[in-house]
């Protein structure tokens, strides 16, 4: 290779553990003395069944995933669950409360309202959504089918602190941005879901946690596909699911065991983001966008207000090897999303160029 790696600080598809890439490399072409690779495998054959349960009792022991809820491996993408959860849940009361704290809450509530009767039981827009609401703030309503919120909004770089109230109303969470950095209580949700390409695997799988008696009421004309109950009956393989995705979800999960698990996790994830908003605080130039009871630990969105200096420091660290540092294009300036894979020197790195960026500047 003519190059190192680099520190790659973008928000997704993004770093993954070098220890899961290297051992994927070393198996790339013959798996375990198969003579095939992953990719190549049936998915029906006994090893390739092997992979998928075992990486599905590693998640369910990892996250702590109760008995009466079913793992699934699904496609789409996050976003084709901004479908599914309405298709699925709504039927109840024909009514939804959605949290709109960002980009895709607030694309996951636009697409619900083609299905039902959809109350906004937040709207942080009018902030830039530089803010969580707090649980006072929320209008809930007891007869909604489900509350739906967004944990971690991976554009504007702000996190829910806390999981909201909602009574007897099943809870249903994007944890795309924020999933397996930190152990979370699954009983408390109906369903949380994640795309994998943050912050679990390659781009490709979507992982959803569903408590089992909430599928098996979808709207009648729901697609096949993206009926829960059909993924539920058929252990996710109804068609093909996507093979290497989770197979490289198992390397993942074991890293994450090998690194204290998800206990490990919120320890890197404090120090990482501890250090760099603390050294953001302590600059002259640059402001954090999120305000500070709602940041972020994984998603980190700073600016200096000149654009043309913002663009300045993009260039100048990925030319010292820190690269996408780039901010979405909804809100300009940078975004540095430091996932569990990032390494912590990777953030020291940073801290020191933001210092020298600052004195220089
Ligand atoms: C990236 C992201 C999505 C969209 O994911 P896709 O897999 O591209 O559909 C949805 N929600 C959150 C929180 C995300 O970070």
């Amino acid at each position: 290779m003519s190059r190192q790696r680099v520190y790659n600080f973008a928000a997704g598809p993004s770093m993954l553990p070098l220890p899961a890439l290297e051992r994927a490399g070393a198996e790339i072409s013959n798996y375990q003395g198969s003579g095939m690779s992953v990719m190549e495998m049936s998915h029906r054959s006994k090893l390739f069944l092997g992979i998928f349960e075992r990486t599905q009792e590693k998640l369910r022991r990892l996250l702590n995933v109760p008995e009466n809820y079913r793992i699934l491996f699904l496609q789409t993408g996050a976003s084709g669950q901004f479908s599914m959860i309405p298709l699925n849940l709504i039927s109840r009361t024909g009514k939804a409360d959605y949290a709109v704290t960002g980009n895709f809450s607030n694309l996951a509530f636009q697409e619900a309202k083609k299905y039902g009767q959809i109350h906004l039981a937040a709207d942080m827009a009018e902030n830039d959504y530089s803010r969580i609401p707090r649980q006072e703030e929320l209008d809930l309503d007891p007869d909604a089918s489900y509350f739906y919120y967004c944990s971690n909004n991976t554009i504007y770089g702000t996190e829910w602190d806390y999981v909201p109230q909602t009574g007897s109303v099943p809870l249903v969470c994007d944890m795309s941005s924020d999933i397996l950095s930190m152990p979370v209580d699954v009983s408390q949700y109906g369903i949380l879901y994640a795309g994998a390409q943050k912050n679990m695997a390659p781009a490709g799988l979507t992982v959803v946690v569903i408590r089992e008696d909430l599928a098996g009421h979808e709207l009648p004309f729901t697609p096949l596909m993206m009926n829960y109950k059909t993924m539920i009956d058929k252990d996710s393989m109804y068609n093909t699911p996507p093979c290497w995705c989770i197979y490289m979800l198992g390397l993942v999960l074991d890293w994450i065991d090998e690194n204290g698990g998800l206990q490990g996790m919120l320890d890197l994830r404090q120090k990482r983001a501890g250090l760099l908003y603390d050294t953001l605080d302590h600059s002259r130039l640059f402001r954090c966008h999120a305000q500070k009871n709602s940041r972020s630990a994984m998603n980190v969105t700073f600016r200096t207000g000149d654009e043309t200096l913002d663009a300045k420091f993009v260039a100048q660290a990925a030319a010292a090897g820190l690269v996408n540092l780039k901010g979405h294009r909804k809100t300009g300036g940078m975004r540095a999303s430091i996932y569990n894979a990032m390494p912590l020197e990777g953030v020291e790195k940073l801290c020191d160029f933001i210092q020298s960026f600052d004195r220089a500047n």
